[in-house]
């Protein structure tokens, strides 16, 4: 069985005061599912430090794609590792829109964070005009595809955060039956290229949106394995009531 797991997207957020606040309650408390926050790197060693007697696993926003050398500003997964991350999101869409990253910076980049053993959370999903042009699929097909390609994958050895563009910091998310289908297609495209027993032991995340009310119909669904929060991750009332219901 695939352990729930919920993923605390912090983005550009802060201060520090603010991101203990949001996970203050976590400590000395035990969940079903598995916690991660994804602090900006500057706090990583921080939310550590503040969250050595919790559960809570620690995960980055993002990884460089080169190992070392003439890189001005970029972090390597080895150092993500180091510093004591077990996760790093992917090709979020925020970096693709904004910071030139596609899919085969993301297949470098998956390779990377592999190697240096942390738990790629690639992110994926079609924008607006792509699913009023039906052409969802096609996109996420390719995402995956072009994402992972030439990657050699363990079980369980990379999760896939499903994140439609349009559901993203909008306040409408894609409803749980619209998100099942898309989780199912996933699940169905990873069989077709890994194998079944891959297939069933990715987790598949869904994000965009997600608060305490929507949560739990989400991850009721079959192929919907945890969430991926932005907005709602920073509010502790929102964070708390989301992960006990995973
Ligand atoms: P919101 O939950 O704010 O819509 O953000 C989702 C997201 O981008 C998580 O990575």
């Amino acid at each position: 069985a695939r352990r729930p797991i919920v993923i605390a997207n912090w983005k550009l957020n802060g201060g520090i005061d603010l991101l203990c606040s949001s996970v203050a309650s976590f400590i000395g408390k035990h969940y079903e599912a598995e916690i991660v926050v994804c602090p900006p790197y500057i706090y990583i060693r921080d939310m550590l430090n503040f969250l050595q007697h919790s559960e809570i696993n620690i995960g980055s926003q993002n990884v460089s794609k080169y190992a070392s050398g003439a890189y001005t500003g970029e972090t390597s997964a080895q150092m993500l590792k180091e510093a004591g991350c077990k996760y790093c999101l992917i090709g979020h869409s925020e970096r693709r829109a904004m910071f030139r990253e596609n899919n085969a910076s993301c297949q470098i980049k998956v390779q990377r964070a592999l190697e240096n053993g942390l738990t790629p959370v690639l992110c994926v999903g079609e924008n607006q005009q792509e699913r009023e042009n039906n052409v969802t699929k096609d996109v996420l097909i390719r995402q995956i595809t072009e994402s992972l390609e030439g990657i050699k994958l363990e079980d369980g050895s990379i999760c896939i955060a499903y994140e439609p563009v349009w559901a993203i910091g909008t306040g409408k998310a894609a409803t749980p039956e619209m998100a099942q289908e898309v989780h199912q297609f996933i699940r169905h495209e990873l069989s077709a290229q890994y194998g079944e027993t891959q297939a069933q032991s990715i987790r598949l995340l869904y994000g965009g949106s997600v608060n305490k009310d929507n949560a739990k119909q989400l991850l009721t669904q079959t192929d919907i394995d945890g969430l991926l929060v932005g907005g709602a991750s920073l509010d502790p009332d929102h964070f708390l009531t989301i992960c006990q219901q995973a």
